[in-house]
């Protein structure tokens, strides 16, 4: 392995994925340690706005999604209270038009699906499945960045490693120990539904937030 053009990434979500391909189309060799056997399909609906999309396509993701995203027509805000809508921000093509690119309402185990795939069939990008990181040192070569599989405890020397594990992140943890994330207390439920059953008012390919 080229250690100095290695690049080590913690966690194969939509960030750490993300960050792979961006590295590699740069002319970096990515590794990405992943401590799920599997990349499982969990998850709601995600918005994903021209910003977002625009890098996406950027990265050659746009055939591959092409059939798993919805192009809403607008958002609208709905009153909880008394269910009438409150506000509507008009989307849909002439909107992508003047952003650039398109406002994208995607499942996140289809991003993720289209991101792992992409990352596997490019040449630069490693994902290492079932493998955890556990530890990183900085010395005069660069890192070295401890990971584990099972009862193996591995390291490789690497330029630089990003952390995208997560909420409850342990790259974080080992640069940043007096920093946690402290629960809030607050919890959102997410889910999905057949959108056949919505009522008829509530049926278009709208993004509705009451
Ligand atoms: C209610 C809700 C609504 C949201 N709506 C939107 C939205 O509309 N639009 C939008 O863009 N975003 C939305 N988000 C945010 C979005 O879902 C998250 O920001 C995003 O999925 C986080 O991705 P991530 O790659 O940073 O982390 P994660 O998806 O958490 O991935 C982290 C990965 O790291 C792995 N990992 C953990 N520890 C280790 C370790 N030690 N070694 C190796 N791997 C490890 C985990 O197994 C996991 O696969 C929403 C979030 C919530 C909670």
């Amino acid at each position: 392995m080229v250690a100095s053009r290695t690049i080590f990434v913690a966690g194969a979500g939509i960030g750490g994925l993300t960050a792979a391909l961006a590295l590699a189309t740069k002319g970096f060799r990515v590794v990405v340690l992943e401590k799920a056997e599997r990349l499982e399909e969990v998850g709601a609906g995600l918005q994903l706005s021209p910003n977002a999309s625009r890098i996406l396509i950027d990265l050659g993701l746009g055939p591959r999604l092409a059939s798993r995203v919805v192009v809403p027509e607008a958002v609208s805000i709905l009153s909880a209270r008394a269910g009438g809508e409150i506000a509507r921000l008009p989307l849909g093509a002439a909107a992508s038009e003047a952003a650039g690119a398109p406002y994208w309402v995607v499942h996140r185990a289809d991003l993720q699906a289209a991101l792992a795939a992409e990352a596997m069939a490019h040449p630069d990008v490693e994902l290492r499945l079932g493998c955890q990181f556990e530890d990183v040192a900085a010395h005069a070569k660069g890192l070295t960045v401890v990971h584990r599989r099972r009862d193996e405890r591995r390291q490789d020397v690497a330029l630089a490693l990003i952390g995208a594990d997560g909420v409850w992140s342990a790259v974080r943890h080992h640069l940043f120990p007096q920093v946690r994330a402290e629960f809030s207390g607050l919890i959102a439920w997410r889910g999905t539904l057949d959108a056949r059953q919505l009522p008829r008012d509530h049926a278009s390919a709208r993004v509705q937030l009451w």
